[in-house]
């Protein structure tokens, strides 16, 4: 059973004005497993517009990075989309892809994250980002052919991220960042199209990339990292662990109630 014994600790992460909406619940549907060659989400998508601001949802020590590497399958074969299948999936950045490749493309995944350290050891993700708050921290990915990785500062040992120099400290209701569909495209990376800033931090907020039609804020909640650097256990924050068709709530003021729900 994946009940949580872990008490409520998440204050939204939008504000009230934002009516997000549950685009993939923690478990992976048919479709998406398909897509992503993955069987488990363990996280929440919420489906807001590009630009749309994310708040600390908790006090918490902040940082960011960005990753971003080719989808391949279990033979490190990269995965690609047809011209046609693309299309279908955004029919809007035509210019923007480079000529295919017996008419398809690579598929790209990552894109900017914010991670959150938090009491009891838990940890959030805030993925697919177009902007992070200029307070947090950023560590630049680490190259290894055409793939940027994300950097090791995610994994770093438990008693060493509250140290100034490694993040800064956020009270819950913080700005930290504004949403978007970093690391979900296909043809030329999405890194690619940023506009660097002091740090070498990328800033997607003006910028044209391929994405699919859908940008959304990928939120995940974990237990402590065990010595591979791994999530011991992943929590729906909802307490509902079901693909987007099951019992999620659909306004804002319905999260807290769920009955093993993380938000306060
Ligand atoms: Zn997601």
């Amino acid at each position: 059973m994946n009940t949580t014994l872990i008490k409520p600790f998440l204050r939204t992460v939008f504000s009230p004005e934002t009516t997000p909406f549950i685009s993939a619940g923690f478990e992976y549907d048919s479709k998406e497993i398909a897509t992503h060659g993955v069987q488990k989400h363990q996280a929440i998508d919420f489906d807001v517009p590009r630009g749309t601001t994310v708040y600390a949802p908790a006090d918490g020590y902040y940082v960011a990075t960005f990753g971003e590497v080719l989808l391949e399958d279990q033979a490190d074969i990269p995965t690609l989309v047809s011209v046609q299948k693309a299309r279908a999936g955004n029919p809007y950045s035509d210019e923007l892809r480079p000529p295919a490749k017996n008419g398809e493309w690579p598929i790209w995944f990552g894109g900017l994250f914010i991670q959150g350290w938090h009491k009891n050891g838990m940890y959030t993700q805030y993925g697919h980002l177009d902007w992070v708050d200029v307070s947090i921290p950023y560590y630049p990915p680490s190259a290894h052919k055409t793939n940027l990785m994300y950097s090791e500062v995610l994994k770093i040992d438990p008693r060493e991220y509250k140290k100034p120099e490694i993040s800064v400290f956020l009270k819950a209701g913080t700005p930290i960042g504004r949403t978007g569909m970093t690391g979900m495209g296909w043809g030329p990376r999405s890194f690619d199209f940023a506009a660097l800033k002091r740090d070498e931090r990328p800033d997607f907020s003006t910028a044209q990339y391929t994405h699919y039609t859908s940008p959304h804020l990928h939120f995940a909640v974990f237990g402590p990292r065990d010595s591979n650097g791994e999530p011991t256990k992943y929590y729906d924050p909802f307490g509902v662990y079901g693909t987007l068709n099951d019992a999620y709530p659909k306004n804002l003021s319905d999260w807290k109630k769920s009955k093993n729900s993380l938000w306060k």
